[in-house]
């Protein structure tokens, strides 16, 4: 058994749909289970819609069903084009009973709706592209997740009760996966006892992929990304990146920790605990080697990586009768920023200040100032970046602070992080 995974961008038209059928038959000997998500920038579009539904404005939440149904008409104008095939009654039938949705009674938890909804992405995704490999004539069967990943109550983060799933994966999926070669089933959702769907966050694809390969003992799992494999930086910020051909599941924690985005940080432990290896590679060119990703620490200090968050800001706390920095102040000062619910990137203490630095976008400064200004000096510093180096040397440093000043540094025998601004 292997798992393979396909995000958005992979099944984002008529043609990358065709490409996954593609991948699909290089491998004509393997049982498969095939995570995939919902198309393009779909669960973006139906956030949308969750948000119409929430605020009860009709002509908006109308719209943008509608919008959705044509978008995935479109694709499927392409894939299928027999008017009278299957797969466009089962849309209508998908769309209409959105549409009819806004009229329903609505639950008093945004969260609860939204998993009912948003998940239409995944399940809507998955309909297409395995009536379409029907089509290619792949043995496929179509799984669904709502009905085998079993979460808590904790709707839009899920947690996963991998005893139970086990059961229902082993008992439910695998005799069918014994008729049929492939099956095809969503990422990111899954349901309560009670049977109501949920999600397990943003981008939790990848994380599925791991729940299957965890329950079915899996020989290893393939994320297929529009990327060659894991990079040793964004090539957002970074002209000459590098693939990082085999690093530890170690590293990819820390990886991901420090910001980097290519896999999903939760799809990792269950690999570990399990020894299955993480294949990271590139649909565009499926032959190429990729990233593997497996328990050897190795080859961790190959390449240096980097890992750059941008708009930062830099903030620093002095208690105003001038008491030193102690447990009791921390506690406090970590206490409200936990209930403002900043996410802090880096912190650093003096005698007489506590400074931390956290994503412009996700906190207002301001806003802080306002609840600490009564006990505590607090200074900011905005328009900052961030960079962590894992593996640094001289070289990797003076390559990042050309033309920037360093206000933080911190050094560990691995890892370097400064926060700079330009000169
Ligand atoms: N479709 C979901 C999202 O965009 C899950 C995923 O793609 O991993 O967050
Ligand atoms: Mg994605």
């Amino acid at each position: 058994m292997n798992v393979f995974k396909f995000g958005g961008a992979s099944v984002k038209d008529a043609s990358a749909v065709r490409n996954v059928s593609h991948i699909l038959s290089l491998f004509p000997n393997e049982q498969l289970i095939v995570v995939i998500s919902a198309m393009g920038k779909t669960t973006n579009a139906m956030e949308e819609i969750v948000d119409a539904l929430w605020k009860r404005d009709e002509k908006r939440y109308m719209e943008l069903v509608e919008d959705r149904y044509q978008f995935h008409l479109h694709i499927t104008g392409e894939l299928f084009p027999e008017p009278h095939f299957y797969i466009y009654q089962q849309l209508e039938q998908l769309f209409e009973g959105l549409k009819a949705r806004f009229h329903q009674p609505v639950s008093d938890n945004f969260n609860f709706e939204y998993d009912q909804i948003v998940s239409l992405g995944e399940v809507i995704s998955t309909m297409i592209v395995e009536a379409f490999l029907k089509e290619e004539g792949h043995a496929t069967t179509w799984a669904d997740a709502r009905k085998l990943i079993r979460t808590n109550h904790e709707y839009r983060e899920g947690e996963v009760d991998w005893a139970k799933t086990s059961e229902l994966i082993n008992e439910r999926l695998l005799p069918e996966l014994k008729m049929k070669r492939i099956a095809i089933t969503q990422g990111f959702v899954g349901h309560t006892s009670e049977g109501f769907t949920t999600t397990l966050g943003r981008e939790g694809s990848d994380f599925t992929a791991g729940i299957f390969a965890y329950c079915t003992n899996a020989k290893g799992v393939t994320i297929w990304k529009d990327v060659p494999g894991m990079l040793n930086a964004d090539p957002k910020w970074f002209d000459h990146t590098v693939k990082l051909d085999k690093i530890s599941f170690k590293e990819a924690i820390e990886l991901a920790y420090y910001g980097a985005t290519v896999i999903h940080p939760k799809t990792i432990k269950p690999l570990q605990n399990k020894g299955i290896p993480l294949y990271v590679k590139s649909f565009i060119d499926p032959h190429a080697e990729g990233t593997t990703i497996q328990e050897s620490t190795a080859y961790d200090h190959v390449v240096p990586s980097f890992i750059f968050k941008m708009d930062q800001v830099l903030m620093s706390f002095t208690p105003k009768d001038f008491s030193f920095i102690v447990e009791e102040n921390l506690g406090d000062i970590f206490q409200q920023l936990a209930f403002y619910g900043v996410k802090i990137n880096l912190m650093q203490n003096s005698a007489l200040s506590f400074s931390i630095v956290f994503d412009r976008s996700k906190t207002e400064p301001m806003r802080l100032v306002e609840k600490f200004k009564d006990q505590y000096e607090v200074r900011f510093n905005e328009g900052l970046e961030l960079v962590t180096i894992r593996h640094y040397d001289q070289a990797t440093i003076d390559r990042v602070t050309v033309d920037k000043d360093i206000l933080v540094e911190q050094r560990t025998r691995h890892t370097i992080r400064m926060v700079m601004k330009n000169k």
